[in-house]
């Protein structure tokens, strides 16, 4: 299903991505994510949007990948990086 959902992304004109923030367990950390990857989930996460939100939040949708990492870099993260399965292609 993952696999389908990404090919109809990619298949259209824009690949909107979602910032994962997260602050349980360590340092402030702010992920970026292709709304087809399983972990995003079009920002409603691998619980389908009953995540608890104390600790992690979706931010997002952004047009392109520069626009993520414009919004990751006004966060106030100590680790920004992108997700290793949707978005290191
Ligand atoms: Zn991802």
């Amino acid at each position: 299903m993952a696999t389908n959902q990404r090919a109809a992304w990619i298949g259209g004109r824009v690949v909107p991505y979602w910032i994962y923030e997260n602050w349980q367990a360590g340092p402030h950390k702010a992920v970026i994510h292709e709304a087809g990857c399983s972990f995003c989930n079009d920002g409603l996460g691998r619980s389908n949007g009953t995540a608890d939100t104390r600790y992690g939040r979706w931010r997002g949708p952004y047009a392109s990948r520069t626009l993520a990492w414009d919004a990751a870099r006004r966060m106030p993260a100590e680790d920004r990086r992108e997700c290793s399965r949707c978005a290191d292609r």
